[in-house]
């Protein structure tokens, strides 16, 4: 889940300093604190807002770094399968490759039997 500072647009971490509102919208401390400075409403719902009325979070995250979306897992997913035929491809490729030098190899060997 990626919360979004609308007044940065940038994502607010969960090592950041989260503020609310008391509309319940969530910004950086700073950016909510610069913002409330010059304007007493809130910059997503426009409800009043006061420096009074603003309050810190405290989410309580999961430590798995590697916990992603689903929608990311698929794009991943999708861009190992592309890899994985594309090698596929150069596997046989190179397969080919071999099967003709040993033939030519056997061949020329051949010639060679026949020769002595
Ligand atoms: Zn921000
Ligand atoms: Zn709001």
């Amino acid at each position: 889940m990626h919360i979004l500072c609308t007044i940065c647009s940038d994502i607010v971490s969960s090592a950041e300093n989260i503020y609310a509102t008391k509309c319940g919208h969530l910004f950086h401390h700073h950016c909510l604190s610069q913002w409330i400075a010059r304007s007493k409403t809130c910059p997503q719902c426009r409800n009043k807002v006061t420096s009074a009325c603003m309050f810190r979070l405290f989410p309580t995250v999961s430590s798995d770094a590697t916990l992603e979306d689903a929608t990311t897992l698929q794009s991943r997913l999708d861009d190992a399968q592309l890899q994985l035929r594309q090698h596929r491809a150069r596997l046989s490729d190179l397969e080919d490759k071999v099967k003709a030098a040993a033939d030519k190899e056997a061949a020329s060997m051949s010639v060679r039997a026949t020769y002595y």
